[in-house]
């Protein structure tokens, strides 16, 4: 080699060498394809680590890092045979000889080498550095961006107020529905007015400094109008060079109500635990109280601020110090809840029993102190101690009471096992021990109970929880005693027990018998008893005597028993009406006064007069149920009959008595009525029998003789008036009077007669007047006895009128009948005279100083010649002023011959003579 040519070389070396960059020259023909390494400057021997003799040696491959790359000779090579590619950049990663991995940036370019192969020369630059740092950026940047849009915070960023950013939490938090509906919005738009002034003062401070502003709390308001509590941090952010805020905005909603929610509970907590009875002390982990609640004042005496600062052991009874110590201890190292009862130093000096629940407070395993609840239990031991002690008269009373007491188990047969436990007085009754008492059971001392009635007996008692049974107890030394036993189920501990309580019912089984006995005697007293007695609701009997069924016709109780009442006996229809009201008292009261009863017994239609008495009983439950015990009054009832006929003849006694009596005194009177005419007869002929013997007839004045005649005719003729009277009276009497009935003009029979009467009475000064409304009235009578009726009535009229007195006669025309009154204005006829003056042989005045003659015979033949008629007499008077007859008789016709004028011509003649006889007694 010449000296230009290594000189040539030398300034290529150091030329070479002398750039900043790591350069290579590499060639390949096609006939060879490896590649050559032409130049390798001392830049690459820095970067790579290797020389060019390590390069030549080794080739590329050793340089390049991954597989990929290690064809970078091969890919070179191509790059240099293809004649359309020039130029050629990459980046590459090698691990250079100190094993470093580095990223190298290369240029390559194709030169034309001397010996005509293509050569390409590399500019290689270690980047490694630059890389790092750009993937550093990179990874930053992704970092706050993730950070950003992951935030829970919402996260603002506003130039001037104007949102520019707003994270997913942002659009979440103001309730929008993208970034897009933020961005270009003023953030002020989503601030709560009452916070305004605050964010005024905060800006103003970002104006002034770069530095973050204080966490505050703020209001925002959401797209929707709701307001949210937030927590907002807020700091200047420069981007591109321009200022711009940074808010970060936590939403603090839920925990402001937490917060809420806490406070109250908080409040309610303390005032629980200072209103608390319990004492609730809270003591660190030095057992130095931290705070008490108020009521171990009440308690104890002492206030919360005294015990504040103090240890609560300085309060714990000096025996029990200890204990309590080892138990706190215990409690702090197992970490449970302990409870131990102690006594507490009061303030005055006295101590108070009481139960303290201690919890031990960790923080991560880390112990924080005691919270000590403790309670007064002076009460509840004295309680405890009252409990034993009525335990202790319970177990006395088990003892003492006068009933055997059992309790048992049933045995695998489910039959009385033996005994758990049985008390004294099981023990002294059946004469065992209570070890004797307690190997046995039930059945070996009730002898009499057979093993079916055991089992209906636990049956029972396995169904209902309990039973009852009488038996007879055997007891050690043979004898027997009667017992009610009383048992029942008791659950203890999920095991059945029976507990049997037994009672000796010797006095009781003495007195039933006893009462057995008295109720036989009185079952006899009532049977044999002479009333019915029953025991009987309203329809059916329950109960009755012998008697009783007698009375009913019935045989036997079997027969009675299920027979409505209704089926037996009936009310009697006298008694129909008072039946329902005894029944109605009966069932309003409860009871019965003895009450008259009559009734029909249905079966031989017997009648039962019967006295009841009842009264309500209670009877074998039934409720409506009474005692009812009758009597036979039917002696009662006959004697009454008799006294009533006894009475009633009594009464017919005296009547036809006081007849007699009438019957005497007429006689009396017709005697002297008949002797009176005849006296006067009698000494009127005397009289002229002495003229006739003391004086020639002839010397007799006419007139004189004349009056005594006419005294003798008038005589006679009362005589024959008293007579027809009499016969007439007695022929009525014996219905031999007839009527002789005609059809007549009343109206002028009345008159005529009345007319015809006229001329006797002128002398009287008695005024005697007729009146009829109807001038003729032909009806069927009697002639003759109608005039004997008025001359009757007349002549009374007559006879009790003083003079200048006025008779009126009326005949008034009723159509069906007429109505002929005779009134007069006499002396009248007192009230209750009027009743008797139509009965035979009344005469009002029976005075023997009579003034007025007559028999008393003459209105009761009036009256019974009315009634002949079919007619009515009646009287109307007032003593002093008047009487008046009236006679109402029917008006009908008879079939009858002609009138006979002549007869009634005759009859006129007569007439006369009968007005005599009527009129005989007036003078
Ligand atoms: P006698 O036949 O004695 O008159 P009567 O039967 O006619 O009897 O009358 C009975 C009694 O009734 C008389 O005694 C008299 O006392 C009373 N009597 C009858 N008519 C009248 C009358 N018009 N005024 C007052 N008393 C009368």
């Amino acid at each position: 080699m010449n000296s230009d040519c290594i000189e040539s070389m030398l300034n290529t070396e150091l030329l070479i060498n002398s750039i900043s960059e790591g350069l290579c020259i590499f060639s390949a023909s096609r006939d060879c394809p490896d590649l050559e390494l032409n130049a390798w400057n001392r830049q690459m021997e820095i970067i790579t680590g290797y020389a060019l003799e390590d390069m030549n040696k080794n080739g590329f491959d050793s340089l390049f890092l991954t597989k990929y790359e290690k064809t970078v000779e091969q890919y070179l090579t191509n790059f240099l045979l293809d004649e359309t590619e020039t130029k050629l950049s990459k980046e590459y990663f090698i691990i250079s000889k100190d094993g470093k991995t580095k990223i190298l940036s290369a240029n390559v370019s194709k030169m034309p080498m001397k010996n005509g192969n293509t050569g390409a020369i590399a500019l290689v630059r270690d980047i490694t550095e630059t890389k790092y740092i750009q993937q550093e950026l990179m990874e930053y940047k992704e970092r706050y961006r993730k950070m950003l849009e992951f935030s829970t915070d919402a996260v603002f960023i506003h130039n001037n107020g104007i949102i520019v950013y707003a994270n997913p939490s942002a659009v979440k938090l103001l309730e929008a529905s993208s970034e897009e509906d933020l961005i270009g919005k003023d953030m002020m738009k989503f601030i709560a007015p009452d916070c305004y002034e605050l964010i005024y003062e905060r800006m103003k401070l970002t104006q002034a400094c770069y530095s973050s502003l204080p966490v505050i709390e703020e209001k925002f308001l959401s797209m929707k109008g709701k307001t949210v509590y937030v927590e907002v941090a807020a700091t200047n952010i420069p981007i591109n060079g321009v200022k711009n805020n940074l808010v970060f905005a936590r939403n603090i909603s839920y925990r402001k109500s937490i917060e809420k929610v806490l406070r109250e509970r908080e409040a309610m907590l303390s005032r629980v635990t200072e209103n608390t009875l319990d004492l609730i002390a809270i003591c660190d982990s030095q057992g130095i109280v931290t705070y008490a609640t108020p009521s171990h004042f009440n308690v104890l005496g002492y206030t919360a601020e005294e015990l504040i600062g103090t240890r609560p052991n300085i309060l714990i009874h000096s025996d029990e110090l200890n204990f309590v110590e080892n138990s706190f201890e215990k409690m702090k190292k197992l970490h449970q809840i302990t409870k131990i009862q102690c006594r507490l130093k009061c303030k005055n000096g006295n101590y108070k029993n009481v139960e303290i629940c201690g919890k031990p407070l960790y923080d991560k395993e880390l112990f924080q102190g005691y919270v000590l609840s403790s309670r007064d239990i002076t009460d509840r031991i004295g309680t405890e101690e009252a409990l034993r002690k009525s335990e202790k008269k319970y177990r006395k009373l088990f003892n003492n009471v006068n009933d055997s007491i059992y309790l048992y188990r049933f045995d695998e047969n489910g039959l009385p096992g033996e005994f758990i436990e049985v008390n004294d007085i099981a023990c002294k009754r059946l004469g065992y021990k209570r070890e004797e008492l307690l190997n046995m059971n039930v059945r070996e001392f009730n002898p009499f109970i057979t093993e079916n009635d055991g089992k209906s007996i636990s049956e029972k008692l396995m169904t209902t929880g309990q039973e009852m049974h009488e038996a007879i107890n055997r007891t050690k030394d043979g004898s027997y005693i009667p017992v009610e036993v009383n048992s029942i189920l008791v659950e203890v501990d999920n095991e059945q027990y029976i507990l049997s309580i037994s009672r000796d019912i010797t006095e009781r089984k003495e007195s039933e018998r006893a009462l057995k006995h008295s109720e036989e005697r009185y079952r006899m007293l009532i049977e044999s008893l002479p009333f019915g007695v029953y025991i009987r609701t309203r329809e059916r009997i329950l109960f009755s005597n012998k008697t009783g069924l007698e009375y009913l016709g019935i045989s036997s109780m079997e027969e009675a028993c299920g027979r409505m009442f209704s089926s037996i006996v009936r009310p009697h229809d006298d008694y129909k009406e008072n039946y329902e009201k005894t029944m109605a008292f009966v069932a309003e009261y409860q009871y019965l006064l003895p009450t008259e009863e009559k009734y029909i017994r249905i079966s031989d239609n017997k009648v039962l007069d019967i006295e009841t008495v009842a009264t309500k009983w209670n009877y074998d439950y039934t409720d409506d149920a009474y005692l009812v015990v009758i009597r036979d009054i039917s002696d009662r009832r006959k004697a009454e009959e008799l006294e009533r006929s006894m009475e009633e003849k009594s009464k017919q006694l005296n009547e036809v008595f006081e007849y007699e009596k009438m019957r005497t005194e007429f006689f009396a009177n017709i005697s002297h009525e008949l002797r009176t005419p005849v006296n006067v007869i009698f000494s009127t002929i005397q009289l002229l029998n002495f003229s006739i013997d003391r004086m020639n007839i002839n010397n007799l004045a006419p007139d004189k003789f004349k009056k005594h005649m006419d005294t003798m005719k008038q005589n006679c003729y009362r005589l024959i008036r008293l007579i027809n009277n009499l016969i007439d009276a007695t022929r009525i009497d014996y219905g031999y009077l007839d009527l002789n009935l005609s059809n007549s003009d009343i109206v002028n029979v009345i008159e005529d007669i009345t007319l015809s009467v006229a001329s006797y009475i002128e002398d009287k000064d008695i005024a005697l007047i007729f009146d009829t409304d109807t001038e003729e009235k032909i009806m069927a009578f009697d002639t003759d006895k109608i005039e004997r009726i008025m001359l009757n009535l007349i002549s009374n009229a007559v006879k009790f009128t003083e003079s200048g007195g006025t008779i009126y006669v009326n005949i008034c025309d009723r159509e069906n009948s007429v109505i002929i009154s005779v009134r007069d204005t006499g002396i009248g006829i007192s009230e209750e005279k009027q009743k008797l003056i139509f009965e035979r042989f009344v005469q009002v005045d029976k005075s023997l100083t009579r003034r007025r003659e007559g028999s008393g015979i003459g209105l009761s033949l009036v009256k019974s010649l009315v009634e002949m008629h079919n007619g009515t007499i009646s009287v109307k008077s007032t003593t002093g002023r008047g009487s008046e007859f009236i006679i109402k008789l029917p008006v009908f016709l008879v079939e009858e011959k002609e009138i006979n004028t002549e007869a009634r011509k005759l009859s006129a003649q007569a007439n006369i003579e009968k007005i005599d006889i009527e009129f005989s007694d007036i003078y």
